[in-house]
């Protein structure tokens, strides 16, 4: 389950254009730019903890 308030694995669409993400945990969230404390104290979101644990080649694919 998608969690908000946590950190989020997203891949693909940049960050700049969107003004909204699906998470590869399947959450859709909009985009804010975190504070820098606000991304150290967020916990990390389990299912997207697991994907960028896991290979994959979505920022490599040009
Ligand atoms: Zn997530």
């Amino acid at each position: 389950m998608a969690r908000a308030g946590a950190r989020h694995a997203f891949g693909g669409a940049p960050l700049e254009v969107a003004s909204w993400a699906t998470s590869a945990c399947g959450g859709d969230f909009g985009l804010a730019m975190p504070s820098e404390m606000d991304w150290i104290l967020a916990p990390t979101c389990p299912a997207c903890h697991e994907f960028l644990k896991e290979p994959h080649d979505v920022a490599e694919r040009s």
